[in-house]
């Protein structure tokens, strides 16, 4: 049997950002890491072929009367900039205390490697267990999952044998607690460009007179909230499910107080409820930034005060 955490260290070291067309070396070694680990455990392993990424279809096949279990993952990850906000190097996997820091750690290689190893051990203990496996790795989740679609409808009969379908992708509220996951947000993403005049103009001749398209962006998207948070769309909340009363009182448990709900958005353990908008691939970001320039008006100058004051 492997070593767990080495193998998660040489996962952790194939930069596979599958959003990131310069990292294509990074996300073959991650998806020929996972297919040599997988054949080397018995598993008949498919690099099953997609217009961007491979998805990886391992499996242990057996007798039909066998259970079948099917276990997802996926080899991409988030890009890992800004890189200057890291304190160790992104994909030089760096144990502090008990914990391994580096992109993708958490989501999703360590889990899939507990999944894997979980089986390596399974089959090294009892290797005759009448069990079907297959392991289901994609590489375009952090991307929305694009081939995903195509491939569920092409393998579709092998997959609804499947008694029962296992995914890690999911998060713990902390160390002691064992979570099941009753659902995960869904992700709808929107590129809004605003364009006004042909080309840039003086902005001391037409400013105030035209409308500036970063000011009717900035209108779109404030829009799209209201003060207390709210989706400010038509429609939107229509076909969303309430939350049930066991349901507030199990979330009342993750921390004790009625902030529940706003605590697991971090853990993303969502219930039913929420979708949400995202802006820069799926990353919610943490920081916004906006430049501008004033102009004074005739009669109005410093000292009127800090020309800048108010505006940043
Ligand atoms: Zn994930």
């Amino acid at each position: 049997m492997f070593d767990p955490i080495e193998k998660l260290k040489e996962f952790i070291r194939h930069p596979s950002i599958s959003t990131d067309s310069a990292a294509k070396e990074g996300m073959r070694g991650a998806q020929t890491f996972v297919t040599d680990l997988l054949g080397s455990l018995g598993f008949e392993v498919e690099a099953v072929h997609t217009e961007l990424h491979p998805i990886i279809f391992a499996q242990r096949k057996g007798d039909p009367s066998w259970p079948h279990v099917v276990i997802y993952g996926h080899y991409d990850v988030q890009p890992a900039d800004p890189l200057n906000l890291w304190k160790t190097p992104a994909f030089e996997p760096t144990i502090i205390g008990n914990r391994i820091y580096g992109r993708g750690a958490a989501d999703n290689k360590g889990p899939l490697m507990t999944n894997i190893a979980a089986v390596a051990k399974l089959l090294e203990e009892q290797p005759n267990v009448p069990l079907r496996i297959t392991f289901l790795i994609e590489g375009e989740e952090e991307m929305g999952s694009p081939s995903f679609p195509k491939f569920l409808e092409r393998y579709a009969d092998k997959l609804r044998e499947a008694d029962f379908v296992f995914l890690s992708d999911t998060a713990l509220p902390n160390e002691q607690q064992v979570v099941i996951t009753a659902g995960l947000r869904g992700l709808a993403l929107f590129d809004v460009h605003v364009t006004g005049a042909k080309g840039d103009l003086h902005s001391g001749l037409h400013g105030g007179v035209l409308r500036n398209p970063i000011q009717a962006l900035a209108e779109i998207l404030a829009s799209l909230h209201t003060p207390d948070g709210r989706v400010n769309v038509p429609g939107f909340y229509d076909d969303v499910l309430d939350v049930h009363p066991w349901e507030r009182e199990e979330l009342k448990k993750l921390g004790g107080d009625e902030k529940g709900l706003q605590r697991i958005s971090r853990y993303r353990c969502v219930l039913h409820a929420a979708r949400f908008f995202a802006v820069r691939g799926r990353a919610f970001p943490a920081h916004a930034r906006n430049q501008r320039h004033r102009r004074r008006l005739p009669g109005r100058g410093h000292q009127d005060g800090d020309p800048e004051q108010g505006v940043r």
